[in-house]
């Protein structure tokens, strides 16, 4: 199947129905959100999350980021700032975007406020050590992140020979696979395949997925091993 399809019949499938790509991960001692994406809120109200300890931001795209003022409740809920885990080259952009997460808001006012820290090459989150790594997408720097034998590599195409060295022994890797066709700033189907058995990952998670994608259809179609995201999947690690 090629192109956007959008028949009644694969619309009728719920996971078909793709938000944009983010993680969280429940750790013992907090949660840890992996980008905010503009459906974030609706991500985590339907998922029955009620607190987010720190929010690690893979890069600064309008899909990664454009949900982060939602941050605000959290920031309410909790009375403190939510500390953001990223390379310096997106703290700026975020400051642009976001100008007023760092400034005091007038009374009777609430801002979402903001702490930024450079995402260190480990970060200890949510009782979690959690390792970060940077890949390339297109010319973008994007944090890719392991914990225990679980990697996240979102909106890549070109992962570093000492990138892959850290990328070894992995149960499962969640990675980009855009679309069908090839992209210039993105894995497509074929190289994420390559690069998962390359990698030698047990199991291999298909994300960032565009409406190429049937979801039943190409499970069925995919080598042993790999399968496709779908919204609210579960992974235990
Ligand atoms: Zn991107």
């Amino acid at each position: 199947m090629l192109g956007v399809t959008y028949s009644s019949e694969f619309l009728a499938n719920p996971k078909n129905h793709r938000s944009r790509a983010s993680l969280l991960l429940e750790g013992p001692g907090g949660n840890v959100l992996v980008d905010c994406p503009p459906e974030m809120r609706l991500q985590l109200t339907g998922a029955g999350i009620k607190s987010v300890e720190s929010v690690i931001v893979t890069h600064a795209h309008a899909d990664h980021v454009m949900g982060m003022d939602d941050l605000r409740s959290l920031c309410i809920l909790e009375q403190r700032s939510i500390p953001i885990y990223t390379l310096p080259v997106h703290q700026e952009d975020i400051r642009r975007i976001y100008p007023y997460a760092f400034r005091e808001p007038p009374l009777g006012v609430a801002y979402p406020k903001f702490d930024l820290y450079d995402a260190s090459p480990v970060l200890n989150l949510g009782g979690m050590e959690i390792r970060t790594f940077v890949v390339l997408h297109g010319k973008v720097p994007v944090i890719g992140i392991r914990v225990n034998d679980m990697a996240y590599i979102t909106d890549v195409s070109f992962i570093p020979p000492e990138v892959e060295e850290q990328l070894q022994g992995l149960d499962v890797l969640i990675v980009d696979a855009v679309r069908r066709a090839p992209h210039p700033n993105h894995f497509h189907l074929d190289k994420a395949i390559e690069v998962g058995r390359s990698l030698g990952a047990k199991k291999v998670v298909l994300t960032h997925l565009s409406h190429d994608y049937d979801h039943d259809v190409t499970n069925a179609e995919l080598p042993p091993g790999f399968e496709l995201a779908f919204d609210g999947m579960k992974l235990e690690i």
